[in-house]
C-alpha cells in the first residue's frame, strides 16, 4: 500500500529538509494561516508572501482587520485579484471580532463563516491546529493523480471525491500539520505539472504512474475553456487638476472598487465611441476625447482583456456634476491620491502607465 508506515516517514523526512521557509510557518498562528490560505487560493506562493507580509504589517490581527475601512482592506488586495476574498476576509474578521478575535477550532464552525469552505476550513484546522483533517489542493490532486495512477479527469467530481477519500485515510493521527503541508509541497517542489522531477521524489518507490510509465499521461485534464476576448475603453476627466472617480456597485466582481468612467465596447463602436457613450450613461456628461493614453491588457481566468485609456473633456455644461446611474459614489481626487484607492488591474495599469510616461 502507497501509504505504509515507511512512506510517510520518507515523506515527513523529505519536508523536514526542503520545505520553504514562508512566514505563516514560523508560529502557525491561525490568523496567519488563516490569511494565507486565503491569498493562496488564485495566487502564486511568490507573490502571496510579498502581499501577506504585507498585509500583517497593516492588519497585525484580527482586531486591527476587523475596525479597518473597507477601501483600505481592498487597496491592500489590490493586484491579488478575486476581491470577494478580501470583502469576506474583512465580514469575517468583523464577525470575529464579537467573539473575542479568535479563530474558532471547530470545523463545523468554521465553515459557516464568509470565504471559508471544507478546503479552507481543513486547511486551517490541520496546519493552525494541528487537527486531524484532510486536504486537497491542485498540488495534491496532481501528486496523488500520479501516486496512485488516476485515470479520471482531475477537476471531475469522481475524482475529488475519491482524492479527499485517500487524503483521509492516509492521515498519520496527530501529524496532519506536517503531512498535509508534506503532499502539497511535494506537489508544488517536486511532482511539478509538465517536468515531475522524479529522480528527486522521496516517495518515488510508491509511485503507480512512475512504474507504469504514465507519468505524462497523468493527471487526465479536461478540454481547456475557450478564451474570451474583451475590448473595454475607459475615459480620464480633469476638471481643476483632479481626477474624476467612481466607486461600482456592490452586486458584481469588482464590487467597491474604483475605477474611471468606462466600459466594453459594443458591436461595431470604435473605444473612443464607446467611452462618449459610456460617460453619457454612467454619468449623464457629454465628453470628447483630448488625447488617447494608451491600451493595457490584462488576464483573469479564461478572459483576456484589452483596455484603452483616453484623456477627455466635458464638450457642454461644463460645470455640471457627475451623476450617479452606474456607482454607488464619486470624486474628484489629485493623482497622487490614486494610489489610496483600488483599482481593478487594468484602470490600475493605466494609472502606472501615466505615472511613468506622463508629466502628471
Ligand atoms: S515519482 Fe515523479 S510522478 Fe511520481 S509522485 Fe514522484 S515526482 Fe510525481
Amino acid at each position: 500500500m502507497p501509504f505504509d508506515r515507511h512512506f510517510i516517514d520518507q515523506l515527513l523526512n523529505w519536508f523536514n529538509i526542503h520545505s520553504r521557509d514562508l512566514p505563516w510557518r514560523h508560529t502557525y498562528e491561525p490568523y496567519h494561516v488563516w490569511i494565507s490560505e486565503i491569498m493562496l487560493q488564485q495566487t502564486q506562493m511568490d507573490r502571496v508572501v510579498f502581499y501577506f507580509t504585507r498585509w500583517l504589517e497593516r492588519f497585525p490581527d484580527i482586531a486591527t482587520l476587523a475596525f479597518a475601512e473597507e477601501d483600505e482592506v481592498l487597496s491592500c488586495w489590490e493586484g491579488l485579484g478575486y476581491y470577494s476574498r478580501a470583502r469576506n476576509l474583512h465580514r469575517t474578521a468583523k464577525l470575529l471580532a464579537e467573539q473575542g478575535n479568535m479563530l474558532p477550532a471547530c470545523y463545523e464552525s468554521l465553515v459557516k463563516l464568509p470565504g471559508i469552505g471544507p478546503y479552507t476550513a481543513g486547511a486551517i484546522m490541520s496546519i493552525a491546529f494541528n487537527q486531524d483533517f484532510p486536504v486537497v489542493d491542485a498540488n495534491i490532486e496532481r501528486l496523488f493523480a500520479r501516486l496512485f495512477d488516476i485515470a479520471t479527469p482531475i477537476k471531475s467530481r469522481e475524482n475529488k471525491k475519491l482524492v479527499w477519500q485517500k487524503a483521509a485515510e492516509m492521515l498519520p493521527a496527530g501529524k496532519s500539520r506536517i503531512f498535509n503541508q508534506a503532499l502539497m509541497e511535494l506537489g508544488a517542489l517536486v511532482c511539478l505539472p509538465k517536468k515531475p522531477l522524479c529522480s528527486q521524489c522521496p516517495v518515488i518507490h510508491w509511485c503507480k504512474a512512475h512504474r507504469l510509465d504514465m507519468i505524462h499521461e497523468r493527471p487526465v485534464l479536461l478540454p481547456k475553456k475557450k478564451i474570451v476576448f474583451i475590448e473595454m475603453a475607459t475615459g480620464i476627466l480633469v476638471r481643476g487638476g483632479k481626477i474624476l472617480i467612481q466607486k461600482r456597485q456592490t452586486n458584481d466582481v469588482w464590487a467597491n472598487l474604483w475605477e474611471f468612467p468606462g466600459g466594453r465596447l459594443k458591436e461595431g463602436e470604435t473605444p473612443q465611441q464607446a467611452v462618449v457613450r459610456e460617460f453619457l450613461e454612467e454619468t449623464g456628461l457629454h465628453v470628447g476625447m483630448t488625447e488617447e493614453i494608451t491600451s493595457v491588457r490584462h488576464s483573469y481566468m479564461h478572459y483576456r482583456v484589452i483596455l484603452h485609456g483616453f484623456f477627455c473633456d466635458v464638450v457642454a455644461e461644463e460645470e455640471k456634476e457627475p451623476a450617479l446611474h452606474a456607482a454607488q459614489e464619486n470624486r474628484w481626487v489629485s493623482f497622487s491620491e490614486l494610489h489610496r484607492f483600488a483599482f481593478p488591474a487594468g484602470h490600475r495599469k493605466l494609472i502606472d502607465y501615466l505615472r511613468n510616461n506622463s508629466g502628471i
